[in-house]
């Protein structure tokens, strides 16, 4: 009898379903056998700029370095990230990306009978990260494609261990503002870490949205996940940090993988966080490319969520899989949201002034109404 390695799997990753990411340029490309220069991937969130100059001249320098093991405990890019932000560099948990901040998150307080809460329509790795530990998600249902923290508070039970909130959310772009989000943080009990992901951070623009690490002092249960992926534009290198109390830091760092942000991406991240010129195109592109998508859509008659991100998430009225797969054939890639439970809908990413002209024509074409 053949072994049955499926039945030797640990329960929680028998039953997980692996995250979808965008669609490759180059998958299209051998798919569609379209020219990879002619291939725009608005699917990702990623930044439309491509990297820094700054991070590009760290990123050659430390080339010279590849034969050494980083330094694992970060010190350049530690003290940088402690002087903009004003903590301790104790208070630093690095992630090879934030991503791998949520599973340190769910590794150090999660685990077998314990329950973790999150959002319907929320971010798909934290389903993922906590069914790993073997503990249980409770998604709790979305208010108008956001997070219902009133709901979610009142779906803490003893097993509670974590939380996840997005702020702004990804696939949907809401936000909670200050108000709710303190209301919500005075009900949750201190034993019971809240991880908030400020992964687009960087693009809010309106006062009434809170910043995360104003909230550090005031909740030690505390634990603010964010990236160099999207406005900072180092999605390649894979760099995240948390910032929480040193108690939790230390925790989150006993599990962490000694070497897991590599010395590119440190020298990269470190560069670029005196970039300011680079953050501020950043938010520049950004404002003006999510209005462009946003009246795009609009004038084709589709409702869209009102965005705090780089994405725009637009009803296609229809299975939107197919839309997506028109679209990949005219050379298009964006991200279809079956998977979150929304199969009419698709996120686009904000891009360059041409590629959003680029994918609201195709995105016509693929509806058949005049864009
Ligand atoms: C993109 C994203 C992340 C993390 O991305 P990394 O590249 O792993 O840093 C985390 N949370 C949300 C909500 C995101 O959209």
């Amino acid at each position: 009898m053949p072994v049955d390695f499926q039945k030797l799997a640990v329960e929680g990753v028998r039953e997980l379903q692996p995250y979808q990411p965008g669609k490759p340029i180059e998958e299209v490309a051998r798919e569609h056998g379209l020219d990879p220069a002619s291939i725009i991937k608005l699917a990702s969130n990623e930044n439309p700029l491509g990297p820094s100059p700054k991070a590009l001249s760290a990123a050659r320098e430390a080339l010279s370095e590849l034969a050494l093991y980083p330094d694992g405990n970060a010190f350049l890019l530690k003290n940088a990230l402690s002087e903009r932000f004003g903590v301790g560099a104790d208070q630093i948990t690095l992630g090879n990306g934030s991503n791998d901040v949520l599973e340190l998150a769910a590794r150090t307080f999660a685990g077998p009978g314990a329950e973790v809460i999150f959002s319907e329509y929320a971010f798909a790795v934290y389903p993922i990260a906590t069914r790993a530990v073997g503990a249980s998600g409770v998604a709790v249902p979305a208010h108008e494609w956001g997070h219902d923290l009133d709901a979610m508070a009142g779906a803490i039970t003893e097993r509670t261990r974590l939380i996840f909130v997005a702020n702004p959310n990804n696939p949907t772009g809401t936000a909670v503002d200050r108000a709710t989000l303190v209301a919500f943080l005075d009900r949750v009990p201190e034993r019971i870490p809240v991880v908030l992901d400020e992964a687009y951070c960087e693009y809010m623009t309106d006062p009434a949205y809170p910043d995360g690490l104003a909230l550090l002092r005031d909740y030690p249960n505390l634990i603010v996940a964010r990236t160099f992926s999207k406005a900072w534009g180092l999605a390649g290198l894979r760099v995240g940090y948390a910032l929480s109390s040193p108690e939790i830091a230390d925790l989150m760092n006993r599990v962490r993988q000694p070497f897991n942000v590599d010395n590119v991406a440190q020298a990269a991240a470190t560069a670029v966080l005196d970039d300011a010129d680079y953050l501020a195109e950043s938010r520049q592109v950004n404002e003006v490319g999510r209005a462009q998508l946003m009246a795009g859509f609009g004038q084709m008659g589709l409702a869209t969520i009102p965005s705090h991100g780089n994405f725009v998430t637009v009803d296609t009225g229809r299975d939107a899989n197919d839309v997506f797969e028109a679209m990949l054939s005219d050379g298009v890639i964006v991200r279809p949201l079956g998977g979150y439970g929304m199969p009419r809908h698709l996120r686009i990413s904000v891009g360059l002034v041409h590629e959003n002209e680029r994918c609201i024509a195709a995105l016509g074409r693929a509806l058949g109404v005049a864009s």
